[in-house]
């Protein structure tokens, strides 16, 4: 899996780094950044999904692949 932060799209509200606080931080500007850009694992997997669909404005982009 793949997962990539729309940091345009990102309003700072914390809730992809209280899910996952070891894939997602706020940065300097409390923009989410990916800390973790691809995974195999399923527990990170799981909370990346659940970043994902948390997320308000769809910011977290997470790919099968
Ligand atoms: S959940 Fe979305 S809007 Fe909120 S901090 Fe994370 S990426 Fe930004």
């Amino acid at each position: 899996m793949k997962i990539n932060v729309n940091r345009d799209a990102c309003i700072s509200c914390g809730a992809c780094e209280a899910i996952a606080e070891d894939i997602f931080e706020l940065d300097d500007e409390g923009i989410s950044v990916a800390k973790v850009k691809e995974t195999n694992d399923n527990e990170e997997m799981e909370l990346a999904r659940e970043a994902s669909t948390s997320c308000p404005t769809g910011a977290i982009e997470v790919s099968e692949d």
